[in-house]
């Protein structure tokens, strides 16, 4: 059985304590390859050698940086095919969505950040003929980024990329449940010469390995994206050690349906941002509120396109819904559709495990879920369920459906479908989150800064903010006279 290996100081090495974990398939719920079990002694050795390649790494010139961030994301494309079935194998995920995706999206990252970083510059200021100010923009030294499950390569990569543009060297855990596309992104990382403990990348669980990066006290920087409860703890942690953080957590975000929409557009996106993914994207649109006039017609339509949705094996063609990611994930899921039934819910559709046949009999799928008949403020509204699982609901008047759609603890994202204008910018106004879509989902322009508002994060990513975010800011003033 194929075993991971940590990259550490440039090299593919076992864990100190040579431990492994089993890391499962999902698709037929049976272990395929061992993941590094590493621990405190893992991360020591990685953050030493991260910190011994920062001076040479930040003093490189940027166009050689550049150069070589560049290589490892022409790696990437070449390699596309290969990451992408590997992404899909770890994760569960259709072929197509990790071939369209989160694989071409991975090599985005690296080629906008490797081109981004040679046009970053930083302000100057004049007193007239007093003193001139300058502000130098200097890498903060080694990162450390942690990242989850459900767009494995996707985000790892939205993090690192960054950081090495800007000169920091790192020390980075991806999800242990999905580690296989990180291990791979390693063995390109050594073939386009990125050098040794530039990039160091340590297999293994939040508690041992996540925790030694966040508490490590040459480790001045945290850019973490996960759950809410594990960002407060990593708050909680790097906080009174002063170390700057990036935290992208959780979201329940509101899709809100105006009877004016375009009615077809609205329905084929809304089918995406409800099931893309299993309904395993942080930006999935989970609370549907559709204008009471048209409301009737949306869960016919939508009850009946759900219905159809092929529920198949991640590599099988025509799959539209894969398996979720883990067992233990698929029962919290379903654990939820039941509260949701104890809370006075009706299932339209969906709503239980689906066994498939032959090998994938063991498989973690889940039937694409719709629910209605629950009040806003329940917890089935309230909590993340993170799965193929929303809810819709009926509003009559704008200042309602913004009351219920900013009523959680979460502030992530959310769309908005009308073809009035003025009303489109004015709920987009009123909502409280760091993405709003009008009349579309998911699309993004790399430029922008990405992020939460309240219990969904603090800090943003993206464009040219998350160079600020990877270097501080020394402002140097010279006296004229
Ligand atoms: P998670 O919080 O369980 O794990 C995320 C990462 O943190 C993993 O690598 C994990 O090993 C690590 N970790 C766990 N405990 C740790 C600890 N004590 N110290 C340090 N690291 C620790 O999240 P998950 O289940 O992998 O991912 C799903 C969550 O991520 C959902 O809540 C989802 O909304 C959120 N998410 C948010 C965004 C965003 O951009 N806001 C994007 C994707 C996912």
């Amino acid at each position: 059985m194929e075993k991971i290996k940590n990259y550490i100081n440039g090299e593919l090495v076992e864990p100190a304590g040579k431990t492994y974990i089993d890391n499962i398939d999902p698709s037929r719920g049976k272990v395929y390859s061992l993941i590094p079990d590493s621990d405190e002694r893992d991360v020591l050795e990685a953050t030493a050698a991260a910190k011994a390649a920062f001076k040479g790494w930040s003093n490189t010139p940027k166009e050689t940086r550049s150069r070589i961030l560049q290589k490892i994301s022409f790696l990437i494309e070449e390699n596309l095919e290969s990451l992408a079935i590997a992404e899909s194998i770890d994760n569960g995920k259709p072929l197509h969505l990790s071939r369209s995706v989160d694989i071409p999206r991975a090599a985005a990252n690296f080629n906008f950040y490797a081109t981004g970083i040679l046009h970053y510059a930083a302000p100057a200021h004049s007193m007239e003929d007093t003193a001139i100010n300058y502000t130098l923009r200097q890498p903060v030294g080694v990162a450390g980024c942690i990242s989850p499950w459900n767009l494995p390569l996707y985000l790892f990569t939205w993090k690192i990329a960054p950081a090495l543009a800007s000169g920091c060297t790192v020390v980075a855990k991806p999800s242990e449940v999905t580690p296989m596309t990180a291990y791979l992104l390693s063995q390109l990382c050594i073939k386009a010469g990125l050098p040794k403990g530039v990039l160091n990348i340590v297999h293994g669980l939040g508690p041992k390995v996540g925790n030694a990066i966040v508490s490590h006290k040459d480790i001045p920087l945290i850019s973490f994206t996960g759950g809410t409860k594990t960002g407060a703890h990593i708050a909680s942690v790097a906080a009174p050690m002063f170390k700057k953080l990036s935290l992208e957590l959780g979201g329940k975000n509101p899709n809100i349906i105006f009877a004016d929409c375009d009615y077809d557009k609205m329905l084929s996106t809304t089918m995406l941002s409800s099931f893309a993914n299993q309904g395993q994207i942080c930006l999935c649109g989970s609370r549907i509120f559709v204008e009471k006039s048209i409301y009737e017609k949306f869960k016919n339509d939508f009850v009946e396109k759900t219905k159809k949705l092929s529920i198949g094996a991640p590599l099988q063609d025509g799959t539209k819904i894969g398996a979720v990611v883990s067992k233990s994930h698929m029962e919290k899921i379903l654990s939820y559709v039941e509260l949701a039934q104890q809370e006075g819910g009706k299932v339209l559709c969906g709503g239980k495990r689906k066994v498939l046949d032959g090998e994938f009999a063991e498989g973690y799928y889940i039937e694409p879920t719709i629910i209605e008949g629950l009040k806003y403020d329940c917890r089935t509204n309230q909590e993340e369920i993170f799965g193929p699982v929303v809810t819709i609901m009926p509003f009559e008047k704008e200042e309602e459906v913004l009351m219920m759609a900013n009523s959680t603890i979460y502030g992530l994202a959310s769309t908005v479908w009308t073809q009035d204008i003025t009303k489109a910018h004015r709920v987009a106004n009123e909502i409280h989150a760091g993405i709003v879509w009008i009349n579309c989902w998911l699309l993004r322009d790399l430029r922008t800064p990405f992020g939460g508002v309240k219990s969904s994060g603090v800090g943003r990513e993206g464009g040219f903010e998350a160079f600020d975010f990877f270097t501080e800011p020394k402002n140097i003033c010279i006296k004229l006279k």
